[in-house]
């Protein structure tokens, strides 16, 4: 059957072809590309051993490419698990995978039984992977996802179908005998079609590989890599209204760690990242219904509080730089405590973008430098008359 012949050469081929491609792609985005890349390399090598060792005892080919096989359907089902975040039971399955592969052997070996060992390797593979089909199963959420979990619950049922039907046409009496089944039209048919899903289901994990790609370059162009917050241009994407003019209502708190320049002198620019970086934090916990927290500049931050009032705002700034004046920097070689200073504003009715309102908060944040530092200065709060005592690190 020359048919067959040139069916049996391609596959092996488009699955090392897409094995790579996954593993190249790991390289931008770390993580199941990897597993998925080692899994279709191992089932095409699988494919290929009886073709590229044929002239190894049959008994030898079998157990060689059951194990590939097996080692695939690891993988693959390892790529889900990391994929969706899981834990992955690494040993658990990895002891099943042993387990199931050395009953195979025993089957091919001892007992010579191949249609035992062709209904045994297939329906272990099948629980292999519905394993982590099943663990995911409930955590797609994009559409990338779903397609990712539906291709593989499909792969899982049609492993099944194909070792019940198996199992019913050699015992029925269909055929004669297994052979005559494994070389019927039927069985060739079963895998065509087997082999139709394993590519849908590559192009599906292409699909999914390229989604993380992307998306891991887009939240690392849109975040800054210190604190992981918001950068300025997340900001902007995080309000996408704003550019309409119809941004929503809020307030925004600007924060600046004050005389930071000094930390850095005194301490060390490491120090001083580690104050940014806990100034980062202690914004994330007093801002808690912030719709964007970024950081803007050096040390300067911009947060965005939807439907927020201004005194609701002022105070949950208050909060913010209490918090932070009372944080203990000892384990990081500052001595002292050190403070910051805010802006708060709110967008009105005649504001063109939500920019307008930041420059009221930075113009309130200047007020509150130019007041003593360490406070909150409120847009159309008259500005203290005595500015307080410096509040600089000792
Ligand atoms: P003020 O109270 O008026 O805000 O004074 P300041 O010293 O805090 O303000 P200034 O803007 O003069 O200094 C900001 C400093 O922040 C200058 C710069 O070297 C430092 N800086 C900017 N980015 C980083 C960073 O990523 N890490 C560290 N360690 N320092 C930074
Ligand atoms: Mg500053
Ligand atoms: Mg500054």
């Amino acid at each position: 059957m020359e048919q067959t012949d040139n069916f049996a050469y391609l596959l092996p081929f488009i699955f090392f072809v897409f094995g790579t491609i996954f593993l190249i792609a790991n390289r931008w985005s770390p993580g199941s590309a990897r597993y998925w890349g080692l899994g279709y390399i191992c089932a095409a090598f699988g494919f290929a051993f009886p073709i590229l060792a044929y002239w190894l005892p049959l008994p030898i080919q079998a157990i060689f490419s059951n194990l590939l096989f097996f080692a695939a359907f690891f993988s693959y089902g390892q790529a889900l698990l990391v994929r969706f975040n899981r834990p992955t039971w690494f040993w658990t399955r990895f002891e099943f995978a042993i387990g199931a592969f050395a009953v195979v052997c025993w089957l091919i070996v001892v007992r010579e039984d191949l249609r035992s060992q062709l209904v045994i390797g297939d329906a272990s593979l099948a629980v292999l992977l519905a394993i982590s089909v099943f663990a995911v199963w409930k955590h797609a959420r994009s559409p990338i996802d779903k397609m990712l979990v539906g291709m593989a619950s499909l792969v899982v049922f049609e492993t099944a179908v194909r070792v019940t039907v198996l199992l019913v046409s050699t015992s029925a009496g269909d055929f004669a005998s297994l052979d005559q089944f494994l070389s019927s039209d039927y069985a060739f048919l079963m895998q065509v079609f087997a082999s139709i899903i394993g590519f849908v289901m590559a192009l599906t994990v292409l699909g999914s590989v390229v989604f993380d790609v992307v998306t891991g370059h887009r939240r690392a162009a849109e975040h800054d890599p210190l604190t992981d917050l918001l950068n300025r241009r997340g900001f902007e994407q995080a309000l996408p209204d704003a550019k309409d003019g119809a941004f929503p209502a809020g307030a925004v708190i600007i924060g600046d760690i004050d005389h930071f320049k000094q930390v850095n002198d005194r301490f060390g620019h490491a120090a001083g990242d580690h104050v940014i970086i806990g100034f980062a934090e202690r914004l994330r916990a007093s801002f808690r219904n912030a719709s964007a927290i970024a950081r803007f500049g050096g040390e300067e931050f911009v947060t965005f509080l939807p439907d927020v009032s201004r005194t609701d705002a002022a105070d949950m700034a208050e909060e913010a730089r209490l918090a932070f004046e009372a944080m203990d920097w000892s384990g990081q070689g500052v001595l002292g405590s050190i403070t910051a200073s805010f802006g708060v504003s709110t967008t009105a009715p005649g504001d063109h973008s939500v920019h307008d309102a930041i420059a009221r908060a930075d113009a309130c944040l200047y007020v509150a430098k130019n007041a003593g530092r360490n406070r909150v200065i409120s847009e159309g709060q008259r500005p203290p008359d005595s500015p307080p005592t410096l509040r600089v690190v000792s």
